[in-house]
């Protein structure tokens, strides 16, 4: 008989998933609050061990025409010095995906073309979810209830999910904020295929291209939590570095900026019976690694062979936070400690980027 998931969020690890599971043979809801996916955001930042999962369920193409290919990545002081480079370009070779930059937009509407329209539940804001017998259940706030095998919470960060399941949570209240903004490559005189990263003593900035001719920059900065205005003048400062070009050429109106926020005491479970969890809403980590998509796509993975292989939801479910709960505690620890900027300058003296060594022992889970 026909198993049916119910996928709540239509952020990355909701299409996925949906995706996922469809191709298994799997009926599949995928229920988002919004009238329309997400097209606001910057780029975004997606590292092999995200994008194996993306071309496992035969994306590879698709990605190919929204992502630029990533062959080095940068590092560099804020008076432009140069720290580190990394050749990336042979990642397929060594970890079987190479590293990529993409628009969130097109990479949003990219699963939402995989997925199909006929999938999708678009102004399905879930207010609560419960287990009725041998089946969960979903509430809406539009009055529609949904019932099915298994009920994925992938509604992010805010997760109404993980609240009905698990209570609110406490969240990290360091009060950092990250900024974004979209620039044309050209207009910067930036490198079509290059990451970059520039530290100073009391921030960081990096920007990579993310296709159609664009870039997108991230930075933050302790202090700079309200006021384009400043942020724009503090990174324009740092002379001899590529920054000021990357501020200069960005259009201000698409300057944004997220809070950053994670978990202060990580979930200890992450399913309750047929419910589960993924993504930002199993997992909120900071954006120091780049990994919270890549780690979503892997809980992803994680989840539908689980379903695939065990007899029933519920042990599926149990196996999936099994394994996915201590691959991802590392990581998270680890994105914390790439915002101690002193600490990343105290590394910068050894000439290393330590987000590479980190990426291959916790998010490849390979011995140095
Ligand atoms: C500044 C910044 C930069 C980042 N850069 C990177 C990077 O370069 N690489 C990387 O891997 N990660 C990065 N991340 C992290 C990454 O954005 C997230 O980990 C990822 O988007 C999580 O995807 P998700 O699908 O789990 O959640 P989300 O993307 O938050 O999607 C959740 C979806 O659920 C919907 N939703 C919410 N509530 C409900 C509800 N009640 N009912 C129904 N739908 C609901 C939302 O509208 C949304 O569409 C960054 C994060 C930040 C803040």
């Amino acid at each position: 008989m026909t198993r049916h998931a119910i996928i709540c969020g239509g952020g990355i690890s909701g299409l996925t998933a949906g995706i996922y599971l469809g191709r298994m043979g799997w009926d599949v809801t995928v229920c988002e609050k919004d009238p329309e996916l997400r097209t606001a955001g910057a780029g975004l930042n997606l590292w092999p061990n995200g994008i194996r999962v993306l071309e496992k369920i035969g994306l590879r193409q698709a990605l190919e025409n929204i992502g630029v290919f990533l062959n080095a990545y940068r590092t560099f002081s804020s008076n432009g010095e140069p720290i580190a480079v990394e050749d990336v370009s042979g990642w397929r070779e060594k970890y079987g995906a190479p590293l990529y930059g993409v628009h969130r937009r097109n990479l949003s509407r990219m699963l939402s073309d995989a997925l199909g329209q006929d999938k999708l539940r678009l102004g399905h804001e879930l207010v609560s979810v419960q287990q009725d017998g041998s089946e969960a259940v979903c509430t809406f706030g539009n009055g529609e209830t949904m019932r099915g095998d298994v009920v994925l919470g992938a509604d992010g960060v805010t997760s109404v999910a993980r609240n009905s399941v698990f209570g609110p949570q406490e969240f990290s209240a360091d009060e950092q904020m990250r900024w974004r903004g979209l620039f044309n490559v050209a207009d910067a005189d930036a490198d079509p295929n290059t990451e970059v990263e520039v530290w100073g003593t009391d921030g960081h900035f990096g920007c990579l291209p993310i296709g159609g001719g664009k870039a997108y920059w991230f930075a933050a900065a302790d202090g700079l939590t309200q006021d384009v205005e400043e942020v724009v003048d503090f990174f324009g400062s740092w002379r001899g570095s590529l920054v000021p070009a990357v501020i200069a050429a960005t259009d201000k109106s698409t300057i944004i900026r997220n809070s950053l926020r994670d978990l202060v005491r990580p979930l200890k479970n992450w399913s309750s019976g047929r419910i589960t969890l993924a993504g930002d809403a199993a997992h909120p980590v900071l954006p120091g690694m780049a990994q919270g998509a890549n780690q979503a796509l892997e809980d992803v993975d994680v989840l539908c062979q689980c379903l695939g292989s065990y007899g029933s939801v519920e042990s599926a479910l149990a196996a999936y936070e099994g394994i996915r709960i201590a691959q991802v505690a590392p990581v998270i620890k680890a994105s914390r400690a790439l915002f101690d900027y002193e600490g990343q300058n105290e590394v910068a003296k050894g000439n290393k980027n330590p987000l590479f060594d980190r990426y291959h022992r916790l998010a490849e889970r390979r011995v140095v």
